[in-house]
């Protein structure tokens, strides 16, 4: 049974709701539903554990490292309730928890170097000894509300770096996946932290979240998941701080002179790990046409070989999706794109929510999956003659998060990393190429701000400036 966690004690809500496992859809476990008064007094108990807060960096730094090592130890565990919660494989869980581990520790380390800096008061004229300079300080309760597709880590990028700059967090995880966050939280109390600094909640978003967007203790909301809810936290939040990571279509651009071995396994995997669930998945990969007629039979080959299925077996790669009927919807944009023209290479059916590894080419802008994010195992090729028309079409989106971009040329590949309009461009990778140090954020519809511990932190803390005249 997974608890709420209110003024530091785990206690049950409301009502449950049953929670399934994502490739068989039985029961396997239940979640505590919080009430509109348990999100007031949740929000109550962060914002009287924050102010009455003594713990200093030094101290911060000691609980989130003792953290990283318990969700180390506890990985097996962790691994587990993911292929159950999200229906992650080995791989996806594996990576998920070592990526929350990292992002722990460079939270930790972050604690240690928040520092301001020295102001030149007596830069303009006329100014005599004054002496000013900054410092940072908690901005006071921060909510986190995370999606489905990355319960440990993307939780982690928001509730560590918060924690590490000196706030309490409110915590409201997607309703797929609520375990994750428990044991998150768990491994940070049994790390040391004082447990009334964290507030986990479970509930719909359009309760439970909403209530939380109307509670103005809150200073400031770090948000990942679509941008239609997105819109809504923005709307809500008013002059408070957000940091909005939304939804995206990714692209990969392939060069006539990418290194096509190199390129396949990293398209492969960043196209269908976590069965294409990732914000940075390849959803339009950009073929050169003169090497179209070599990589995408090469291409096509490794997805044919990729299995889906159960996420128990080791010889899966893809997963279920997160439910029957997000298998359906995207099953349903690939019917729709091949009765306009577009032609299946591979895949293209489902079973449940297992999606069998699609590629799809002659499609057009038009289609839902190039036109709208698919959030499923779902690549669409497009061939073009030269990267200015390719850099034109990516950019042709509302969206702007993540881009990647295979070739041998430094020319091109810098030119084109100008040209791109994306929060990151990656050479020599596709688009899912992230790590947790890096800024990781989107421009235009993914949203704005920035995650990576070193990044997060200045968000998640004010700068307040002090003068001294003598
Ligand atoms: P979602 O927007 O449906 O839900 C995200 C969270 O918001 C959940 O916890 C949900 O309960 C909550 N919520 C829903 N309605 C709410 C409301 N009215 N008020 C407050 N909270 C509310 O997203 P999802 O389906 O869980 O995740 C998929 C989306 O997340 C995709 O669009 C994907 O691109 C995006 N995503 C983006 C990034 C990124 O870094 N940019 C990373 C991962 C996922």
């Amino acid at each position: 049974m997974s608890k709420l966690l209110i003024g530091g004690r785990w206690v049950d809500g409301v009502s449950t709701d049953r929670l399934v496992d994502k490739f068989r859809g039985e029961v396997f476990a239940e979640m505590a539903v919080a009430s509109p008064e348990q999100v007031d007094e949740a929000v109550a108990g962060a914002l009287a554990a924050v102010e009455a807060s003594t713990l200093a960096p030094y101290e911060r730094y000691r609980i989130l490292s003792a953290a990283a090592r318990l969700v180390e130890e506890r990985s097996e565990r962790l691994i587990a309730l993911m292929r159950d919660e999200a229906g992650f494989t080995r791989a996806d869980g594996d990576n998920e928890v070592r990526r929350c581990v990292q992002t722990l520790e460079l939270s930790a380390e972050e604690a240690k170097r928040l520092h301001g800096e020295l102001v030149p008061m007596e830069a303009g004229a006329g100014v005599r000894d004054r002496l000013g300079f900054t410092i940072r300080v908690p901005r006071g309760v921060i909510c986190a509300i995370t999606p489905f597709n990355s319960p440990l880590n993307v939780l982690a990028h928001k509730v560590a770096p918060a924690l590490a700059g000196g706030n309490a967090v409110v915590i409201k995880p997607s309703n797929h996946t609520p375990l994750s966050a428990v044991e998150l939280c768990r491994a940070l109390i049994d790390a040391g932290l004082p447990p009334e600094l964290l507030a986990l909640l479970h509930g719909p978003g359009s309760a439970i979240g909403r209530r939380l967007l109307e509670d103005p203790r809150i200073a400031f909301y770090a948000f990942t998941g679509s941008t239609r809810v997105g819109r809504e936290i923005q709307a809500a939040a008013g002059l408070r701080g957000t940091q909005l990571e939304l939804g995206s279509i990714a692209s990969t651009i392939v060069c006539h002179d990418a290194d096509i071995e190199r390129a396949i396994p990293k398209i492969v995997n960043a196209g269908f790990r976590k069965a294409g669930q990732v914000c940075t998945s390849v959803q339009r990969l950009f073929v050169d046409r003169r090497i179209a007629g070599r990589f995408v039979p090469r291409l096509v080959e490794a997805v044919h070989a990729a299995k889906a299925g159960d996420p128990a077996d080791p010889s899966v790669v893809i997963g279920p999706m997160i439910t029957p009927e997000h298998a359906e919807r995207a099953a349903s944009w690939v019917r729709e794109a091949v009765a306009g023209g577009a032609r299946i290479l591979t895949g293209g059916t489902h079973e449940g929510s297992v999606f069998e590894p699609t590629v799809l080419d002659r499609v057009d802008e038009s289609m839902r999956v190039v036109c709208e994010e698919i959030f499923a195992p779902v690549v669409s090729v497009i061939e073009f003659d030269d990267v200015g028309e390719a850099v034109a079409r990516a950019n042709a989106s509302p969206f702007g998060l993540s881009a990647g971009l295979f070739t041998s040329d430094i020319s091109t590949a810098l030119r084109t990393a100008r040209l791109l309009r994306f929060g990151g461009v990656h050479i020599n990778e596709a688009s899912s190429a992230r790590v947790d140090a890096m800024p990781f954020g989107g421009v235009k519809d993914s949203g704005f701000g920035r995650e990576g511990p070193a990044y997060a932190i200045r968000e998640m803390t004010e700068e307040r400036l002090i003068t001294i005249a003598y």
